[in-house]
């Protein structure tokens, strides 16, 4: 099917989407790339988010180019943070969340705008049940990894006993790697502290089998063991990486941002300082827009950055400033650039960009993966820790800064592991192999890619219906 058309022949019909998101910057990204996608093949694309955040997002300089509507979670006024425990949010989210989609779903049929399918959040199943209600077809989006949604699956399944303990066996599963305790999502790992987490991550598939399709933000050649691992179990389409297209196969006009920033950007200041680097120099490292560090990894983190030579560009929330040390600024001088947010994208595939220490949520591993960006993995929780074995011992992209006992990644470690990834000789392989899936990832969304096909599959059957 050519762009711009999920139509066939004589019976044409523009089909008609609703696009539901987790509330959550590593979330709204890639289902919102999402729907450029479909937007761009044809199709009508209604994105919703929560009202909160809808009000508080300090820019947007590339606004999506579909309506964008949105529902409730029952904290309208305060969002996420003024509410009084993950499980209270979450509760409301699904209670006030469901009547407010059905509201909206009446108000756009009353209007003359009938939808034909839903795309939703795995993390939210409940959408799944409201899209029933009025009959819509129900595509479930899984924003993690194809491995990391099978490990929870086999948990839900009772097929891997959670949680995981530290045993002399490993772990294994058709298609992956054996996996130790620590290679394992942390969520089910003995000790988690987020048990409402794993409950949310674990319920996404008690609904799964009445989900029309099952896509997920990767692309087949990256994961491909895992995916006929799994074959014989469940069936998990690959749709991305869902990464705006000037980054990828530049298909879609002007798409250089996600373009729903729930953070400020410091474009600028940011280019600027890169652009007066050296090529291949710069340390890029971040975190993403929800894991805090502990006062002492800041401290072994900001003194191991000094201790090589090199430059760093160093992101750093607002809500972690304070744990920088102090005369860590005069130390640094003109070699670091702190700031609270950027654009990362540009960052990434900015010439100067020699290495990217990163905590291997899902999004940035894909960003680094399709930029062709060698990675320190420096995983904090959640899948960031499976992320991160598949970025060393599978994709062999970058190395794992190991933890010390009191489970610190210790200064002289972050210098040896940038070293490591930086240095003429010992960091060839993993470039070498940073660009293999840099160009594999390209493909993958490329007109007629593995994505690409799949993705036209869906809206063809969408049609046909
Ligand atoms: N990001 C960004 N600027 C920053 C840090 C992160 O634009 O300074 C984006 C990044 O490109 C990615 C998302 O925020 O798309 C973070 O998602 P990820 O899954 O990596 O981590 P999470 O925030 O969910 O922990």
């Amino acid at each position: 099917m050519a762009d711009g058309e999920c139509k066939t022949g004589n019976n044409a019909k523009k089909v008609n989407l609703l696009v539901v998101t987790y509330p959550a910057q590593g979330h709204i990204n890639p289902l919102l790339q999402f729907s450029k996608r479909l937007h761009h093949k044809g199709a009508a694309v209604t994105f919703v988010v929560t009202k909160f955040l809808f009000n508080n997002q300090p820019n947007s300089d590339h606004p999506p180019p579909f309506p964008v509507e949105t529902i409730s979670d029952g904290h309208d006024a305060g969002g996420f943070l003024s509410a009084v425990s993950i499980s209270d949010y979450h509760d409301r989210l699904k209670h006030d969340g469901s009547q407010t989609l059905r509201d909206l779903i009446r108000r756009k049929e009353n209007a003359g705008r009938r939808f034909d399918a839903v795309v939703y959040d795995g993390f939210m199943p409940w959408v799944l049940d409201v899209g029933k209600e009025f009959g819509l077809r129900t595509v479930a989006y899984f924003t993690q990894s194809c491995a990391v949604n099978n490990i929870y699956y086999h948990v839900y399944r009772g097929e891997i006993k959670a949680p995981v303990v530290a045993a002399e066996e490993e772990i294994r599963i058709a298609g992956m790697p054996p996996l130790t305790m620590a290679d394992m999502p942390s969520l089910v790992q003995v000790g988690n502290p987020y048990p409402v987490f794993s409950d949310l991550v674990i319920n996404q598939f008690g609904n799964v089998e009445e989900a029309d399709w099952l896509i997920c933000n990767s692309f087949y050649e990256l994961e491909h063991q895992v995916l006929e691992g799994m074959e014989n179990k469940w069936n998990m389409k690959p749709i991305g990486p869902n990464i705006p297209s000037f980054y990828t196969d530049k298909r879609i006009d002007n798409d250089r941002d996600y373009g729903f920033n729930l953070f400020k950007m410091n474009n600028e200041v940011c280019q600027k300082w890169l652009d007066a680097r050296p090529k291949a120099a710069v340390v890029f490292v971040a975190f993403g827009s929800y894991a805090a560090l502990s006062v002492e990894q800041m401290e072994e983190l900001a003194w191991g950055l000094t201790q090589t030579n090199f430059f760093f560009l160093w992101v750093v929330r607002e809500t972690e400033a304070a744990k920088i040390p102090a005369k860590f600024a005069e130390a640094m001088a003109d070699r670091g650039l702190l700031v609270p947010w950027c654009r990362q994208l540009d960052v990434l595939s900015h010439e100067s960009i020699g290495c990217f220490v990163t905590h291997c949520g899902w999004n940035s591993t894909l960003e680094a993966l399709t930029i062709g960006v060698p990675m320190v993995a420096m995983p904090q929780w959640t899948d960031q820790t499976t992320n991160a074995k598949f970025v060393t011992d599978i994709w062999k992209t970058g190395v794992r800064a190991p933890l010390d006992d009191a489970g610190i990644v210790r200064r002289t470690t972050v210098a040896d592991c940038i070293l490591k990834v930086m240095d003429d000789d010992g960091g060839t392989e993993i470039r070498k192999n940073a660009a293999k899936w840099e160009e594999l990832a390209k493909r993958a969304v490329d007109r007629d890619g593995s994505s690409d096909r799949t993705v036209d599959e869906i809206l063809a059957q969408l049609v046909s219906v």
